[in-house]
Order: C-alpha cells, then structure tokens, then sequence
C-alpha cells in the first residue's frame, strides 16, 4: 500500500507505532471511558494545589491531546469549573478524576492513572514545583518549572 501509514492491526494498540496511535483509558467503575487519537503533545507532573485536591493525590500525571481528537466513548464526564477556564473532569458514579480540559489552549488532559497502559507514555517535566509537597522526593532528572513549561511545540 503506498503512502498507507495506517496498519489496523495496530488500533487498540498504544505506543507501537506512529501515525495512527490510540490512548485509551477510563475510570475506576468503567462508566467513563475515552480514546484519544496521535501522539500525546505533552505528558507532565503537576504539583499544584489544585490538581492535589481534586484527584487526592500528592500530585498529578496529565497526559496532553488536542481537544478534538478525545472522544468519549462511554458515558461523559461531569465536569467541575475551577476556573474560567478550566475544568476538572470526574466520573459521577465513583468521582474518578479522569480527566483535565484546559478550554483556553482547547487541550484535554486524560490524568496517566486513568490510563490502560500508563507505562506507554513517558512523562517529560515536573510543573508548579513550588507547590510540591516537601516530602515527595523525586530523583528522575527531569526539568523542573516552578510554574507552567514553555508550551508544547504544536501551538
Ligand atoms: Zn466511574
Ligand atoms: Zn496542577
């Protein structure tokens, strides 16, 4: 097949190939599911206070994609406004977090625990390090930003 990138034996399949690379994942309970189509844009550790909050967690995984190329495939999430422009994205049968949609860079950010194949992707940096918690101790060589990293490349 000439020029043909995409192979169906590789849908479903995460982190083999380029092109036609799926990310799946879902909640804790299976209401929620979703898939996102490409390579991820971004894949990043936040510390800030509210991504600690809202997923209970010392701090979050957030796995970047275009909005446009997630789509729920099950039940939606509800979402939660904390800010103008953001919204935290929860399971309203088992209040997973699931997800984070930045409506201002139009980006959704599946959380790397919702992931089916978390180890598929590779996180780059560290953000809202300023927030960190003291006592988490990471020694994983990334970048460190105090607050957001420079912005993906794509935009
Ligand atoms: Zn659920
Ligand atoms: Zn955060």
């Amino acid at each position: 097949m000439v020029g043909g990138k995409f192979n169906p034996t590789f849908v479903g399949e995460v982190g083999l190939m380029s092109g036609e690379e799926k990310t799946t994942g879902g909640c804790l309970c299976g209401a929620v599911r979703y898939e996102a189509i490409g390579i991820p844009m971004q894949v990043a550790h936040c510390h800030c206070e509210k991504c600690r909050r809202s997923t209970g967690a010392a701090f979050a995984t957030g796995v970047c994609f275009p909005v446009e190329t997630v789509t729920w495939t099950q039940e939606e999430p509800m979402p939660y406004k904390s800010s103008d422009s953001f919204a935290r994205l929860f399971c309203s049968h088992c209040g997973s977090s699931v997800a984070q949609h930045n409506l201002s860079t139009r980006t959704m950010w599946p959380l790397v625990g919702t992931l089916d194949h978390p180890e598929s992707v590779a996180p780059e940096c560290h953000m809202f390090t300023k927030e960190q918690i003291t006592w988490v101790k990471l020694n994983d060589g990334l970048p460190r930003h105090q607050t957001f990293p420079p912005r993906p490349a794509m935009e």
